[in-house]
């Protein structure tokens, strides 16, 4: 006889079982604002989506997406394409124009600027339809708060997710940026044809509506202190990312032509001048490689022996008739094999189809050169990259030398924070991998008032989780500041709902792609995604599985009739005597005080009905279940009730 191992059907199971939110770093409710986009409620779903995270335009386009790794739809065919929907709500459920407003951001290219959330009326109360801001993207309120200041350094996804909730909380937020710019790497790293400057702008100056003050051209170590920060602002919350390219420790890493690999993207990004020749090689397997990589390609010829400024914006004819004439050849060399590329691998196939070369398991050796420019790079075979121990230990095969001609060589192998912005006598403690150190529960540093998240604390890492990191922040400065303990908690909420169903063919529409760019349109800036339309969006959201909606047994109710069992098409619900089932220490401690006996009673232990009760449990596999409903429309006895879940919290 089958024995069942059962667990209670609570919060912490429900979050578990809704996977695209708990994998999630801000716990995003996808599967509910994918349901809306399937009902062609783009405005609500963008709402849903944009709760937990104010930077929705950006992540649609670029988010690492640990949703979608851990959908369950992908256990079925392929996961729901959560990310691509999530730009979907963003663009169609957002009723104004996607573009950069008027006046509200303002820094130039070499100089500073300042600027305060200039649409806001004064008062900086943000409620109603403020002038130019779209639904979906307009706070409810900002809280009468204490109206302390807090600086944030760094106006990457970290400072301005943790200025975006310290300004709802109401206080008066400034960020220091180094840059002529904000964004951090969404702008001076990841390239316009996967993150378009208007949908990145859109997100900021949402941001700053809210009153949060920007100074660009302001950079920790060059003109303030940490010490001038504490003197000035209740908190402060350092966020200056990892912007330091890592070294290449071979022969020649100091020839003219070799350029480091972020370096690079923010001098392309920025439309600052940019020299790279006919044969590029570029040093690394992870994302930044890759973009650097991809940008190389879009960059235009020089003409007549004289480079041109750089400008991506003005560069597509160049770029493409360069490409066209097959004049310049990218490749990427680096230590992993293929499959075990860091970089994401939809990114790896886009740079191939784009006519990139990759070059895996080979290892930089040296790079060789001629009156001091480079001319070309000597690379090993791997022979393995991890020792016995699992430690990143790369070895190489004796004799395999290969020499690669080039004429710029371009080091993406890795970013560490810029540590020399910190002065000793008032810098926070660093780790031995040069990182700020951090309590990772609440983001403080070593120094009182001071807090760090995102690549800085951490090293280089996702958008999303610097996002997360800056909403921590925010909480624990507001604790911190109102001289409180800051609360940690997560739960889970239902709502009644009636029984609605998955489509009849839900198990069958396959994933579908996501439209891009035809290959020899794919030059400059032109963004490489192009996105659902309307229709194709409202059909890939048919397939999620709804996990937040759960059919809910009262078991007060429950007639044990067994029509729920009956009724279900999938066989999805039994019910089972209790002798039959190996309970989990929660419910086992549930079940013994329920039935008056030892908690510690010993699996399989034969309990017996009492007169007029009967002792079963509901199964239910969570797997099958299609949210049909006929089992909440058969119960007899209104016991059974589907139920809509949402989540709360903070991991
Ligand atoms: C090329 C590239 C591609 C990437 N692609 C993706 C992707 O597709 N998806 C994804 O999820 N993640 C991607 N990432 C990672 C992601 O961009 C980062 O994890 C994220 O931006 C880190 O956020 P942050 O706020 O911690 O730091 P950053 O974004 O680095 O921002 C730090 C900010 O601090 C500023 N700053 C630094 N020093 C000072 C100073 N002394 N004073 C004042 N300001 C200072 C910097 O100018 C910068 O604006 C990519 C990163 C790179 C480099």
């Amino acid at each position: 006889m089958a024995t069942y191992r059962v667990r209670a059907m609570d919060a912490e199971w429900l979050w578990e079982n809704v996977r695209c939110a708990l994998a999630c770093p801000v716990h995003t409710e996808a599967g509910r604002y994918v349901s809306l986009i399937a009902q062609g409620r783009f405005a609500e779903a963008l709402e849903v989506a944009r709760e937990p995270n104010p930077l929705v335009h950006v992540c649609g386009r670029i988010c690492a997406h640990p949703c979608e790794t851990h959908c369950r739809r992908g256990q079925i065919d392929a996961p729901v394409a959560i990310r691509a929907l999530k730009r979907a709500a963003a663009e169609m459920g957002c009723r104004g124009p996607l573009v950069s407003g008027p006046g509200t951001m303002s820094g130039n290219r070499d100089g500073g600027g300042s600027v305060t959330g200039g649409r806001l009326p004064a008062g900086g109360h943000a409620g109603g339809a403020g002038e130019g801001l779209a639904t979906g993207r307009q706070p409810a309120h900002l809280r009468p708060g204490p109206g302390k200041k807090v600086a944030v350094v760094g106006a990457g996804p970290a400072g301005l997710a943790c200025a975006h909730d310290l300004a709802l909380l109401g206080y008066r937020v400034t960020i220091f940026e180094a840059q002529p710019r904000p964004g951090g790497m969404l702008r001076l790293g990841i390239p316009a044809y996967r993150l378009p400057r208007a949908a990145l702008d859109e997100d900021i100056e949402a941001i700053l509506a809210l009153g949060v003050r920007l100074e660009t051209g302001k950079a920790l170590g060059r003109d303030f202190s940490i010490s001038d920060l504490r003197a000035n602002y209740g908190a402060v919350f350092l966020a200056v990312g990892a912007t330091a390219s890592r070294e290449l420790q071979v022969p020649g890493a100091d020839l003219d032509g070799v350029l480091k690999g972020v370096d690079f993207l923010l001098n392309v990004n920025l439309s600052y001048r940019v020299e790279v020749g006919e044969r590029v090689i570029v040093i690394g397997g992870g994302n930044v490689a890759v973009d650097v990589a991809r940008s190389a390609l879009r960059l235009p010829q020089p003409e007549a022996g004289e480079w041109r400024e750089t400008l991506l914006t003005t560069a597509a004819d160049a770029a493409r008739a360069a490409l066209r004439l097959g004049a310049r050849r990218v490749e990427m060399v680096c230590l992993e094999s293929r499959e075990s590329m860091p970089a994401f691998a939809e990114e790896v196939e886009a740079a191939a189809a784009e006519g990139i070369t990759i070059r895996p398991s080979l290892g930089p050796h040296a790079i060789l050169g001629e009156k001091g420019r480079v001319k070309a790079l000597v690379t090993r075979r791997v022979a393995s990259l991890f020792d016995a121990a699992g430690r990143f230990n790369p070895q190489f095969i004796p004799g395999s030398e290969e020499t690669w001609p080039a004429d710029t060589v371009i080091l993406a192998i890795g970013q560490t924070l810029d540590t020399s912005m910190f002065s000793p006598a008032d810098g926070p403690a660093l780790t031995p991998r040069q990182t700020i150190q951090v309590d990772p529960e609440t983001m403080a540093t070593n120094l009182p008032g001071v807090f760090t998240g995102g690549d800085a604390a951490f090293g280089p890492r996702i958008a999303i989780a610097a996002i997360a990191d800056g909403r921590l922040a925010a909480r624990s400065i507001d604790a911190y500041l109102r001289g409180v303990a800051r609360t940690t908690a997560m739960g889970a909420a239902g709502r009644i709902t009636p029984p609605r169903r998955l489509e009849d063919d839900y198990h069958r529409l396959p994933r579908q792609p996501v439209p891009s760019l035809q290959l020899d349109r794919r030059v400059g800036i032109a963004e490489v995604e192009v996105g659902y339309s309307r229709e194709q969006a409202m059909r890939e959201a048919r397939r999620c599985l709804q996990c937040y909606l759960n059919p809910w047994l009262d078991p007060e109710k429950c007639l044990m009739c067994g029509g729920c069992v009956d009724v279900c098409p999938y066989n999805c619900l039994r019910l089972v005597p209790l002798d039959r089932v190996v309970l989990d220490e929660k419910l086992r401690q549930e079940v013994a005080w329920k039935l008056g006996v030892p908690p510690d009673w010993p699996d399989g232990y034969a309990l017996r009905p009492q007169a007029g009760q009967a002792w079963a449990v509901m199964l239910k596999d969570e797997d099958k279940c299609i949210r049909c409903g006929l089992c909440v429309r058969r119960c007899p006895a209104g016991a059974m009730r589907m139920v809509e879940f949402s989540f709360w919290g903070s991991s």
